[in-house]
């Protein structure tokens, strides 16, 4: 394994070797030639890569062919400065379209289905990944990308759409707003659903499998590293299968390796990239490795489902809370609708978290004591789980914002 593994990484060297921003770095540890990295240790060596060294380079820095060889660029939302680029080959673009086929094909989707494409087409790399994965694979493509819902529904009526890829919020917002739509879900051909870019929890899978009627799978990828299509759960969903073209490290805070099965986060390493060879990626997303043989028969590495990112972590009186463990706790009840929103402010010096949570059209009318049972029962539930006391507010059904593609989950006004 070890061996394979060393001949895939040593190309990736070779090639980042030809950038001038690698050289250096690469020359500051003694590594100057691909044949330097004579063992995973020796790999371990090479200084890890972030998105600032991205930005530093921005735009073209770190590609590794010429501009004549590059056929398409993606860059990645900067919520602040400059995006990151992204370039491809067509070889890039080809083995990219082969990588989510194959996926895909494992996750039950084939040549019959018709797959409506409701993540956003641009530069965000979400739209176009599926898209030419889902040719490459000879399934119809309705390539709708995000927004319009009422539209979503009717041509996923009309077209007999049997495959949605969207966000999971995105597809929880269709489902809502099937329900008011007036089109039944009997009229619907749905079975599956392909979703990402967005950390879920295992309890938001269920809602939107039981309000859908479809089996949900989930989809990882970043555009640094590709797209989506770095790994996608098979039919025993018991995490994502990373594709071989990729090699996966989990490090701690520190930037230390961590042996297989500890939480950490991911980095990655493309192996047969030729525009923009990344290596030892930090995607800033918290999972565990598996190294073995599914259920399924497929050999090779799993991840866990990706609940958390670095950079979604507040730090709260001192506590480290992510979003998904509050999803968690409200789903885990069954009392609440999986609609929510943290609002984080200061009173004084003290930090303070209001949880934001909406309750059916059913219950907004149920008597004020049940509603308070309610309340306690999530403050409860919630505390337990974040170790810190928070607020809870019930607020009307429908009042906190839809998401058309990646949700907005933490308002913090400190
Ligand atoms: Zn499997």
């Amino acid at each position: 394994m070890e061996k394979q593994w060393l001949e895939g990484l040593r190309n990736t060297v070779e090639r980042v070797l030809t950038i001038p921003y690698y050289q250096e770095r690469f020359g500051a540890i003694g590594i100057n030639q691909a044949e330097d990295i004579k063992s995973l240790r020796d790999f371990q060596r090479i200084p890890l890569t972030t998105k600032e060294d991205l930005r530093k380079n921005y735009p073209f820095g770190l590609f590794a062919e010429p501009m004549e060889n590059i056929v398409r660029l993606h860059a990645s939302s900067g919520t602040t400065g400059k995006p990151t680029v992204v370039g491809y080959t067509l070889n890039d673009i080809k083995l990219w379209a082969k990588i989510v086929a194959s996926e895909l094909e494992r996750a039950g989707v084939t040549k019959q289905d018709v797959v409506q494409i409701a993540y956003g087409y641009g530069l965000f790399t979400g739209g176009m990944g599926l898209h030419y994965g889902c040719e490459e694979l000879g399934a119809v493509v309705v390539p709708i990308s995000g927004g319009n819902t009422a539209r979503q529904l009717m041509l996923m009526r009309d077209f007999g759409t049997t495959v949605l890829a969207c966000t999971p919020s995105y597809a929880l917002y269709l489902a809502e707003s099937l329900e008011e739509s007036g089109i039944s879900r009997d009229e619907l051909k749905l079975k599956i659903g392909i979703f990402g870019a967005e950390p879920w929890t295992e309890g938001m899978r269920e809602q939107i499998e039981a309000r859908l009627g479809i089996k949900a799978f989930d989809i990882y990828g970043l555009s640094e590293t590709m797209g989506p299509g770095v790994a996608l759960e098979c039919p025993a969903h018991q995490g994502l299968h990373i594709d071989e073209h990729f090699y996966p490290e989990i490090l701690d805070a520190e930037g230390n390796p961590l042996p297989v099965g500890e939480q950490g986060e991911l980095v990655l390493t493309s192996l047969d990239k030729e525009a923009f060879p990344v290596l030892r990626y930090r995607t800033k997303d918290l999972t565990t490795l598996h190294h073995g043989t599914c259920s399924c028969g497929n050999v090779g590495w799993t991840m866990e489902r990706v609940t958390a990112r670095v950079d979604d972590m507040l730090i709260i009186r001192g506590v480290n809370v992510f979003p998904s463990q509050v999803e968690e706790a409200i789903l885990s009840l069954g009392e609440f609708e999986p609609h929510y929103l943290l609002v984080v402010y200061r009173v004084g010096s003290l930090d303070q978290l209001e949880v934001q949570v909406e309750v059916d059209e059913t219950s907004f009318f149920d008597e004020v004591r049940e509603l308070e049972g309610r309340q306690d029962r999530l403050q409860r539930r919630i505390e337990e789980i974040l170790g810190i006391s928070v607020r809870i507010r019930l607020v009307e059904p429908k009042s906190i914002p839809r998401s058309e593609g990646k949700a907005v989950r933490v308002i913090d006004k400190r």
